[in-house]
């Protein structure tokens, strides 16, 4: 059948249809009178009250709320009732059945009849309690990790792909003896030497390109210019798929990479004669060795043993036999060339490895050495003046010797100058003769 266009509307049917609007709008919608009953009342507003509408309708909010805790409800609809006022603003109101606080964000308007004079209000209230709610939370979880980042005992910063700061914590600050709101917005290489930015930028290129963690050591130096070591995390922050932002964390490791330095060196250097250990002088050699044939030249090794050096150690003391090798030591450097290195062997042997030698080099070498002990005079705690001696067994490598088979040789050779009667060198024959 037709509508008929000109019959009148079902208002019945548009009532229905507007209060169905209204019960689905997630707003609570009502309207009062100028004593504050209601006149009108959604279904959400009902649901909040636990009351059918029959028992809203004509009731005020003191049935509603408990407004001896909380009367903004109140003051709100008499600024809108008496002064006709519009009212847009947040509202804390408690249920009287339940005791419960809800914050509402409420829009208020006065209803105005035909000569204009105010005859009731109407309000659409939001309930933003949960929102608010969270937002507390957010704002008391950004405070905690505000509190963690500035008590963190490292660097912490986010970047732009620019190197620009975007964040920095305290630490960071105190290390470019900076405030924070200076360093944020700056980029790093206003911040930092041309090398040192470079070296930090090397990384962030790597977490950029890659769009992934990447963790390493960086050198970065402070304000007076010293060398800080950090072990640094990088990670990208992605935005629209893109990583445009990095957050670092880096640790400064600096007394740890000094203790490591140290130890180190003690696994290196001899610590009563500042000569290399055993096993870092065998490293070492073994690489100039090899170095050394490939240009086909040839490497000489001077095993040197101190003569009776027992004796030394029962007549005066360990101490005085300390005093004595470390003579050696001295007497042996100053005879040394650059590129010559000394070891201890062991507990009076040590040796000599000399690059680019022949027999004539050989020779010069170990003459020179036995002639400046043969100049050293040590006084012995007993006011004896002692010559410093020792025995040395020299060997010259050729194209096929390994370090070891080389100071095999030299070890046959000290023999040799021991039983020629000690305080001379004597020369171990080449491997293949
Ligand atoms: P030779 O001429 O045959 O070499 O006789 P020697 O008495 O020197 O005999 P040997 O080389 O076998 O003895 C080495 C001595 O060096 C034995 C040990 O007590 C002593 N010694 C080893 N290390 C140290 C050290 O660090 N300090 C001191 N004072 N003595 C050491
Ligand atoms: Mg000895």
């Amino acid at each position: 059948m037709r509508e008929d266009p000109l019959s009148p509307p079902d208002l019945g049917a548009e009532i229905n249809h507007l209060r169905f609007t209204l019960d689905h709008v997630g707003a609570y919608v009502f309207t009062k009178d100028l004593e504050g009953r209601y006149t009108f009342a959604n279904e959400m507003v009902c649901d909040l009250f636990g009351q059918h509408l029959d028992d809203v309708i004509g009731f005020t909010d003191e049935k509603f709320f408990d407004l001896t805790i909380s009367d903004e409800l109140r003051k709100n609809d008499l600024s809108v009732l008496k002064d006709g006022n519009h009212i847009e603003q947040v509202e804390r109101n408690i249920i009287a059945t339940t005791g419960e606080e809800r914050i509402f964000w409420t829009v208020k308007r006065p209803i105005c009849g035909a000569d204009g004079k105010v005859t009731g209000l109407c309000g659409i209230s939001t309930d933003i309690t949960e929102r608010l709610q969270l937002e507390r939370d957010l704002e008391e979880q950004k405070k905690q990790l505000s509190q963690v980042l500035e008590n963190m005992d490292a660097y912490v910063y986010i970047k732009d792909r620019e190197g620009r700061y975007l964040y920095a914590n305290e630490n960071l600050a105190r290390l470019y003896s900076k405030p924070v709101n200076e360093i944020v917005g700056t980029l790093e290489q206003d911040l930092l030497t041309p090398e040192t930015s470079e070296r930090l930028a090397a990384m962030d290129k790597a977490v950029f390109d890659g769009g992934c963690k990447v963790t390493g050591e960086e050198i970065v130096s402070d304000v007076n210019g010293k060398e800080i070591f950090c072990w640094s995390i990088k990670i990208p922050l992605f935005k629209d798929g893109k990583a445009d932002r990095l957050i670092g964390i880096s640790t400064d490791i600096t007394d740890i990479i000094l203790l490591k330095n140290k130890y180190q060196n003690l696994a290196r250097i001899d610590t009563l004669t500042g000569v290399l250990t055993r096993g870092f002088l065998i490293e070492q050699a073994e690489s100039i060795l090899l170095r050394t044939q490939r240009r086909e030249a040839r490497l000489a090794v001077l095993l040197i043993d101190i003569d009776h050096f027992k004796a030394i150690n029962d007549s005066y003391g360990h101490a005085f036999g300390d005093t004595y090798i470390i003579s050696i030591v001295n007497a042996c450097q100053k005879t040394l060339r650059e590129s010559d290195i000394i070891g201890r062997f062991g507990g009076d042997e040590f040796i000599i490895v000399i690059d680019e030698a022949d027999e004539d080099g050989l020779t010069i070498a170990a003459e020179r050495f036995l002639a400046s002990l043969r100049d050293s005079i040590l006084t012995a705690p007993d006011g004896k003046k002692l010559k410093l001696s020792v025995s040395i067994g020299a060997a010259l490598s050729d194209q096929s010797s390994t370090f070891e088979e080389l100071m095999a040789r030299a070890d046959h050779a000290l023999y040799q100058a021991k039983k020629a009667g000690r305080g001379c060198w004597r020369t171990a024959p080449s491997a293949n003769s």
